[in-house]
């Protein structure tokens, strides 16, 4: 009898040390989350644990996050002082999740909410956005279309009495000391993927090239337009979820990145992104993300060098 309760008191005093041993590493990964870096280090060394969804960047820097949404678009541009860009909205099933990212990022207001062009893949989830957050403008490209997905959208803006920026090539909207300069689309053409809105963000001597669905034809005319060293950026977001319609040799030689990311959907019946993509990119040198393969893609940017936060490993 006596064998019995000693039994069941090293049996508790076990459980116990597992409970407090749980506590110890539950409250180290609080605290973690606070120290900028420090998750990302350890995180290497900690797989059990998931990864906190807020991502915490230094004072004084800019987040990019390229979002996991399927076989669409999403970016979300967080500069210093809060100020706030979301680029696309993605297909209209992933509402729910850009705005739970958002909400991980405390992000409640969007400053400039950019709608490349009107396909399903990049408003998709504008409606449900526009009604879910504040917006101080929305800015489009010079092109409707007669889907109910966009006169849903057109709504909803007025709805909220929003106003529209129309994308004209070459503006440059000024974002606390950040700049967004519009290289396309330089002609206008019925063909929506080419009239998606072609941005370059800079920040400090840092920059990200965010391309829509831009494909050959729209690269050629800003080429032509524009000078190369408009072109040059750190991180591309590359056009047309990797399709080989985009993403000339040409065009990426000027941008000639460090690190591209390819926003499509896993398995998705398209083939993106296309062998003749990723041949251009690995002849480049050029190390690129899929977000069907890694998730969400995060950049951090101190003005003078760009830094990956995610993926960590
Ligand atoms: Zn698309």
């Amino acid at each position: 009898m006596a064998k019995k309760k000693s039994r069941n008191r090293k049996r508790k005093l076990k459980g116990l040390k597992a409970l407090l041993a749980l506590a110890l590493i539950i409250c180290a990964a609080i605290a973690l989350k606070a120290i900028p870096g420090a998750w990302e280090f350890l995180s290497k060394y900690l797989p059990f644990i998931e990864e906190p969804r807020q991502i915490t960047v230094p004072d004084g820097d800019m987040a990019v996050h390229f979002l996991d949404v399927g076989q669409g678009d999403c970016s979300l541009i967080v500069l210093p002082s809060g100020k706030t860009v979301l680029i696309d909205a993605s297909t209209n099933d992933e509402g729910d999740n850009i705005i739970e990212y958002l909400s991980y990022q405390k992000v409640k207001h969007i400053d400039y909410f950019v709608l490349t062009h009107p396909h399903a893949d990049h408003i998709g989830s504008a409606k449900q956005i526009i009604e879910a957050l504040s917006i101080g403008k929305v800015v489009m490209p010079d092109i409707e279309t007669n889907t109910a997905t966009f006169t849903n959208l057109l709504l909803a803006i007025d709805k909220k009495d929003i106003p529209i920026h129309v994308a004209k090539v070459g503006d440059i909207i000024k974002l606390d000391n950040a700049n967004m300069k519009i290289l396309g689309p330089v002609n206008k053409t019925d063909d929506l993927n080419n009239m998606s809105i072609v941005l370059r963000l800079d920040y400090g001597k840092t920059s990200f090239m965010f391309t829509g669905d831009a494909e050959e034809p729209s690269e050629k005319d800003m080429l032509e337009k524009f000078s190369s060293s408009e072109f040059r950026a750190d991180v591309l977001k590359v056009g047309h979820h990797g399709a080989s319609t985009s993403s000339s040799l040409e065009f990426i030689t000027v941008i000639s990145p460090k690190y591209a990311v390819i926003s499509c959907g896993k398995d998705n019946t398209y083939g993106h992104p296309h062998t003749e993509t990723i041949k251009t990119l690995n002849k480049l040198g050029i190390k690129y993300y899929r977000t069907d393969k890694v998730g969400n893609v995060v950049f951090s940017s101190d003005g003078e060098k760009v830094t990956l936060l995610r993926p960590t490993a």
